[in-house]
């Protein structure tokens, strides 16, 4: 018997494209609403998906992929700081 293994998939808010839980970076909107990048996926609240790419960081700001997905407004200092993280990523 083989079973076919499903792969959670999840979308790029950015990009919109479907890839794995593991290839993709989640931010999370806390029950405090503070807009965190959650590192270890374990995070409880509302998550919205990126690719590791600072570029899908600026397509999801550009067309409010975050906010829709989040349902809430984000300041642009959380997509500053968020940049930030992300440079952090790509640099290691
Ligand atoms: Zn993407």
């Amino acid at each position: 018997m083989s079973t076919v293994r499903k792969i959670p998939m999840r979308k790029c808010v950015g990009c919109g494209e479907m890839k794995s839980k593991k290839e993709m970076m989640r931010v999370l909107k806390t029950a405090e609403d503070t807009i965190i990048l959650d590192t270890t996926g374990r995070k409880n609240g509302r998550g919205a998906y990126l690719c590791f790419s600072g570029e899908c960081l600026e397509k999801a700001m550009k067309n409010k992929g975050l906010e829709r997905s989040l349902k809430t407004p984000v300041p642009r200092e959380v997509y500053e700081s968020l940049k930030k993280e992300f440079e952090k990523f790509e640099q290691s």
